[in-house]
């Protein structure tokens, strides 16, 4: 049984005196804590595409990603909890002889088929999100497509019942891979608020582009209501440099939330370096928690 998300996510204030002197907020919402098995928003990305895939009868879901990538293991979760197969498509080929890494064992302890392919190939595969494989849902690299973009449009849903008069002071804000929570936040939220995307890797501009995409996917049309920060990737994917590591500690010292290295907390550096440059005065900040830390080594 694939168990129930726990919707909506709380909501919690961090009452931290740089933003109040700045006669600032900053908001938390917790969807880390969305789902027991699918973690943050890789739940909000799939449920409307796990319930696509039921309905079409699809007998299993075929994704592709990284070595560590937590959507395929997300996949895995939600295809083993559903009983439907799933076949992850994994960058580097090499791979395949050496001992699985612990993100790649747990997928296929949920019962994962994994095929290992060069990286050369991989291109090519993963970004033509073209591949049919008969009775197979397929799902791009990521997670991140139009059903995706309407389920993470729910998080700002959630946000305009939470927060009272919701509006032009209010900035959400999440970390950006892809595009799809960010271009689903920007979607969901009614007029007023403004979505700041914090980018995790070196994209400007190609970021934009896709999350434009994707509110086409999504949507049908384009929006204003949001942008993008690129100087907080610290130096690309996955890189986490010394200063960004002692205010992620810092963070979860001080506030008792466990700050996931990759994406989250670059989010939250963004915004205290914001906040810092004078540029989120007088606003209420919500952080949308996207994800759990990894398991300790
Ligand atoms: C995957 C992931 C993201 C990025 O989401 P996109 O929709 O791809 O931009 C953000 N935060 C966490 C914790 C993630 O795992």
């Amino acid at each position: 049984m694939l168990p129930a998300a726990v919707l909506p996510t709380p909501l919690m204030p961090v009452d931290d005196p740089e933003f109040a002197a700045a006669g600032a907020e900053l908001w938390l919402k917790r969807d880390d804590l969305a789902h027991p098995t699918v973690p943050g928003n890789k739940w909000r990305k799939l449920a409307p595409n796990l319930e696509r895939a039921v309905a079409e009868g699809a007998r299993g879901l075929l994704t592709y990603g990284g070595a560590y990538s937590t959507h395929v293991r997300a996949v895995a979760a939600a295809a083993g909890g559903l009983g439907l197969a799933s076949v992850g498509v994994i960058r580097g080929a090499e791979l395949a002889g050496q001992p699985r890494n612990w993100s790649l064992a747990r997928a296929e302890r949920d019962g994962m088929v994994l095929e290992f392919v060069e990286r050369s190939v991989y291109r090519a595969v993963a970004g033509g999100r073209v591949e049919r494989r008969a009775g197979y849902y397929v799902l791009p690299e990521g997670g991140s497509n139009g059903l995706a973009v309407r389920g993470a449009a729910v998080i700002a849903g959630e946000l305009a019942d939470q927060l009272t008069d919701f509006g032009s002071r209010d900035v959400v804000c999440c970390a950006v891979g892809t595009g799809g929570t960010l271009a689903g936040i920007a979607a969901g939220l009614p007029a007023g608020p403004q979505a700041l995307g914090v980018a995790v890797l070196r994209g400007e501009g190609y970021l934009e582009d896709e999350v434009t995409v994707l509110h086409r996917a999504g949507c049908g049309r384009e929006f204003a209501n949001w942008r993008l920060a690129h100087g907080w990737h610290g130096g690309g994917y996955g890189r986490v440099p010394p200063e960004l590591e002692r205010f992620a500690g810092w963070f979860e010292a001080a506030y008792g939330v466990p700050v996931e290295r990759r994406y989250v907390a670059k989010a939250l550096w963004a915004v205290y370096g914001l906040l810092r440059a004078g540029e989120l005065r007088d606003r209420r900040v919500t952080v949308v928690v996207t994800g759990v830390p990894d398991p300790a080594p």
